[in-house]
């Protein structure tokens, strides 16, 4: 009877190793991260010629930051205006987007600590020599792109006659066309532009409204001071710096 008490046990003992005795479950896999973008943002965030991938600074930063989170990265074009919305209602984790951190944002969800320094210029067609700085704007037709901080400042500068339009093709599509007189748009997207597919267009004057770039998250959300970590990690481990590098080139990082 002993005997067969002990074989019992054993055997159990042996189950229990074997099953993981129903305690701790399997490691599951990594989770995903539904991060929001908008693809007419080079080289933040564009689809090269041909390809299906969406890539950019931003892209390489926020897989660099699924990485550390141990999360897969999923991520969706949408319209720029329909990012925020997103967030709130909890069809996307995140927004890495080129978005400036703004006050009135920062009411609606949680941006990230600043990963990116940037700043508007103003775009016209490089014949125009009557525009030259944010103030000739007055009354003067402006294309800029929906949502955006660009569109916030065209409107305080130009009045009623601003025309918003969902992608900065299109922005630039007017300026050619001559639909408009002028672009307000942040400035390394704009030179990006320029210097790849509008060389009748140029840059007038310095960058004004300096600004910064955040990604942003679920008000009060679980997930805003895990990205600020991983963020600070990868400028601290010179990632940040890499990846500044391939896109920017030597200049000094815009952290
Ligand atoms: N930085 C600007 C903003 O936040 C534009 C961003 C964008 O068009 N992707 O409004």
């Amino acid at each position: 009877m002993k005997k067969y008490v002990l074989f019992l046990f054993s055997l159990l003992t042996l189950l229990c190793i074997v099953t993981g005795c129903g305690g701790e479950k399997k490691a599951e896999g990594p989770k995903v991260l539904k991060v929001g973008t908008e693809v007419t943002f080079p080289p933040f965030e564009f689809r090269e010629k041909g390809s299906k991938e969406i890539s950019g600074f931003d892209m390489d930063l926020i897989r660099a930051v699924g990485k550390k989170l141990d999360m897969q990265v999923e991520i969706l074009d949408m319209d720029f205006e329909a990012l925020i919305p997103a967030v709130k209602r909890g069809n996307l984790n995140l927004v890495i987007a080129g978005m400036t951190i703004t006050p009135d944002r920062q009411k609606i969800v949680d941006m990230s600590e600043p990963y990116y320094e940037s700043g508007l210029s103003l775009v016209v067609r490089k014949e125009n020599t009557s525009l030259q700085k944010p103030e000739d704007l007055k009354g003067r037709a402006v294309a800029v792109q929906l949502g955006t901080t660009g569109e916030e400042k065209a409107k305080q500068l130009a009045g009623d006659k601003v025309r918003s339009f969902k992608t900065n093709e299109e922005v630039f599509q007017a300026l050619k066309e001559k639909a408009v007189d002028a672009i307000i748009l942040d400035k390394p997207v704009a030179q990006y532009y320029i210097n790849k597919h509008h060389p009748d267009a140029v840059i007038v004057g310095d960058t004004f409204a300096k600004e910064s770039y955040g990604i942003v998250t679920r008000r009060h959300g679980e997930l805003t001071p895990k990205i600020n970590k991983a963020l600070a990690e990868l400028k601290q481990s010179g990632e940040y710096d890499k990846i500044y590098e391939k896109w920017f080139g030597k200049e000094p990082a815009k952290k």
